[in-house]
């Protein structure tokens, strides 16, 4: 028996992001006044206060950091194991962490050129992992 896999939480901020991974866009905030580009959403840009734009990122990324779980922190994940958790740098200057989908977890380095790939897990949520495209 396994557990469903617990999903985030939707609101107003995170919506257009949430929306976009459905239909396969990686969409990031960039602040209208200063032009600092801004992941997780927030309703305003952290360093100037300005309003936000949303924008639909390249998807192009690079590993900053990763781990291995061996060990499931949650039920639904044990199919998982082992998986990538990785701090992705992506192109526009943002850092998200995710997933890395990968068939051998010893692929996965720091440095390694990542592209983002969508998972469907329910009717509301896709969720953005990232994937292995070169060393
Ligand atoms: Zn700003």
């Amino acid at each position: 028996m396994s557990l469903p896999l617990p999903l985030p939480t939707i609101d107003p901020d995170t919506q257009p992001f949430w929306d976009g991974a459905r239909r396969g866009a990686l969409l990031i905030q960039r602040c209208r006044d200063c032009g600092r580009p801004q992941f997780f959403p927030r309703p305003r840009c952290v360093r100037c206060g300005g309003s936000i734009a949303w924008i639909e990122a390249s998807g192009e990324g690079r590993v900053y950091s990763y781990t291995v779980v061996h060990r499931a922190p949650h039920e639904s994940l044990v199919p998982l194991v082992p998986y990538v958790v990785a701090l992705v740098d992506l192109a526009e200057g943002v850092r998200m962490m995710s997933r890395v989908r990968a068939a051998d977890s010893g692929v996965v380095q720091i440095g390694a050129a990542v592209r983002v790939a969508f998972e469907r897990v329910s009717d509301e949520v896709t969720l953005p992992l990232f994937e292995v495209v070169g060393p």
